[in-house]
C-alpha cells in the first residue's frame, strides 16, 4: 500500500487530566481528515475512539500514560496507512489553557516556551499540567514537527484594566499574579470573527455580546473587534452557571465551608468545579435533561433552569451597559447552537430593547451560522456554530 499524504493539514491535540482530543485537519479547506478521543488514560481500562476518513474504530485496552496515548494513536494512523512523522504534517496545534501574563499569540514551543507553560500551572492546577503532558508526549514522538501553543486566555490578554483587576489588596494581587485573564477565548475570537463574516460587516465597526455556552460557559463583549469584558476570571470558575461549575458565588462561602463545614480546600475545590452548576442542583448536568425534567414539572430541574437564566439575563444586561451600543448577540457551543428555548428566554421581553427573536427561525436545527431574529429587531441575534479546532489549525 503507498504511503497516505495528508500535506499541509494539523494535528490539533486538546490534553486533559485523563482524556486527549485530537483532530487532523487541513486548515485551508476546512476538510477534517481524522478525529478521535482518547479516555481514562491511566486509569487501568482505557479507549481510544478514532475516525480516519469516515472510517471508525474502538481500541479498548490499558493506556499508563498520555505518551503510551499518543503511541497508539500513531499506530492507529500507521494502520490507516498515514505515517504521521513522514505525511506532510505542518505542525501541531496544541490547545493551552493558561497563557498568564506572558503569552498572547500563538507561540512555537521550544524549551523556554515549555518552563514558562510550567511556570504558569500554579494558575491553572487542573488544566496546564495535562496539557503539558499532551505537549512532551507529542513532542517525544514527533520530534521535527513544529509544535505550536494556542492559549485560551490569549484573545484576552488586553482586557481594560477596570474589567481585568480585581478590587484586591493591589500587592497581593501583583505579587501572585491575580487578575482575570478569561478563557474560551479561540471561540469567542473564531465566534465573533465568523459574525462579521456572516453579517458581511467589518469586524472592526461591529459591537458583539457571544454567549459560549458549552459544559463550560463564558461570555464575552466585544467592542470593534476588541474584547472589552468577559465572565470568567483568574480561572474558568467564575462568571456563568456551569454543568457542574457555580459560577458567581460569594467567596464568603468558601471560608464558611471550611470553617464551619470543616472541609479542606481541596474538598472545596471539587464541590465548586465538579459538583455544583446545574449538576449540584438537579443532580445532572447534561443540558437536554434539564430541560425535559423542567418541562415535565421537576422542580429542582426547574430551579437549576431558572438560575442559569438569571445569571444569563444578568450578564447580558451589564454588557449591554458596558457596550454602550449594539449590534449584535451571538450564542454558541453545544447549549448555545441546540437549545432554542434557552435562547428565546435568555432574550424574553427585551423588544423595548431591540432585541426580538423569531420563533420560527429560532426552532430551525442547522449546523450553519444563521440569523434568528426578526427583520425588525435592531439587534440582530444569530447563532454561529464554534469551532476551537479549525481556529487553533488556522493559528
Ligand atoms: P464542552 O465542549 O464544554 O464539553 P459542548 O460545547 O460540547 O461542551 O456542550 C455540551 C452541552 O451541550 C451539554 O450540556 C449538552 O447537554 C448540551 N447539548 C447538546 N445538544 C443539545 C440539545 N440538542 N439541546 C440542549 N442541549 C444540548
Amino acid at each position: 500500500m503507498s504511503a497516505e499524504r495528508i500535506d499541509g493539514s494539523v494535528l490539533v491535540v486538546n490534553a486533559g487530566s485523563s482524556s486527549l482530543k485530537y483532530q487532523v485537519l487541513d486548515p485551508t479547506t476546512e476538510e477534517v481528515i481524522a478525529d478521535g478521543l482518547a479516555e481514562q488514560i491511566g486509569e487501568g481500562s482505557s479507549r481510544i475512539k478514532h475516525r480516519y476518513r469516515g472510517h471508525d474504530v474502538v481500541v479498548e485496552g490499558v493506556l499508563p500514560d498520555h505518551e503510551a496515548a499518543i503511541a497508539t494513536v500513531l499506530e492507529l494512523f500507521a494502520s490507516d496507512g498515514v505515517d504521521i512523522a513522514d505525511s506532510g504534517l505542518a505542525a501541531v496545534g496544541h490547545r493551552v489553557v493558561h497563557g498568564g501574563r506572558s503569552f498572547f499569540a500563538p507561540t512555537l514551543i521550544d524549551e523556554t516556551v515549555r518552563s514558562e507553560i510550567e511556570r504558569i500551572c500554579p494558575l491553572a492546577p487542573l488544566h496546564n499540567p495535562a496539557n503539558l503532558v499532551g505537549i512532551e508526549a507529542v513532542t517525544a514522538l514527533l520530534p521535527d514537527v513544529p509544535a505550536v501553543a494556542v492559549f485560551d486566555t490569549a484573545f484576552f490578554h488586553d482586557l481594560p484594566a477596570a474589567a481585568s483587576t480585581y478590587a484586591l489588596d493591589a500587592e497581593v494581587a501583583q505579587q501572585y499574579a491575580i487578575r482575570r485573564y478569561g478563557f474560551h477565548g479561540t471561540s469567542h475570537e473564531y465566534v465573533s470573527r465568523k459574525t462579521a463574516e456572516t453579517l458581511g460587516r467589518d469586524y472592526g465597526e461591529l459591537n458583539q455580546i457571544v454567549l459560549h455556552l458549552g459544559n463550560g460557559a463564558s461570555m464575552s463583549a466585544v467592542a470593534c473587534g476588541r474584547p472589552i469584558d468577559t465572565t470568567m476570571g483568574m480561572t474558568p470558575l467564575e462568571g456563568l452557571v456551569m454543568g457542574t461549575r457555580t459560577g458567581d458565588i460569594d467567596p464568603g462561602i468558601v471560608f464558611q465551608l471550611a470553617r464551619v463545614a470543616g472541609m479542606s480546600i481541596d474538598d472545596i475545590d471539587t464541590l465548586v468545579n465538579k459538583r455544583s452548576g446545574l449538576k449540584g442542583l438537579c443532580g445532572e448536568n447534561d443540558f437536554r435533561s434539564v430541560l425535559e425534567r423542567a418541562d415535565a414539572g421537576d422542580e429542582s430541574a426547574r430551579l437549576a433552569y431558572d438560575v442559569y437564566l438569571h445569571r444569563l439575563r444578568r450578564y447580558i444586561g451589564a454588557y449591554m451597559i458596558e457596550l454602550g451600543g449594539l449590534d449584535a448577540i451571538v450564542f454558541t457551543a453545544g447549549v448555545g447552537e441546540n437549545a432554542a428555548p434557552v435562547r428565546a428566554d435568555s432574550l424574553a421581553g427585551l423588544e423595548n430593547y431591540g432585541i426580538e427573536i423569531d420563533a420560527e427561525r429560532n426552532a430551525i436545527r442547522s449546523s450553519e451560522p444563521r440569523v434568528i431574529s426578526t427583520d425588525a429587531s435592531s439587534i440582530t441575534v444569530l447563532v454561529v456554530p464554534t469551532n476551537e479546532e479549525l481556529a487553533i489549525a488556522r493559528q
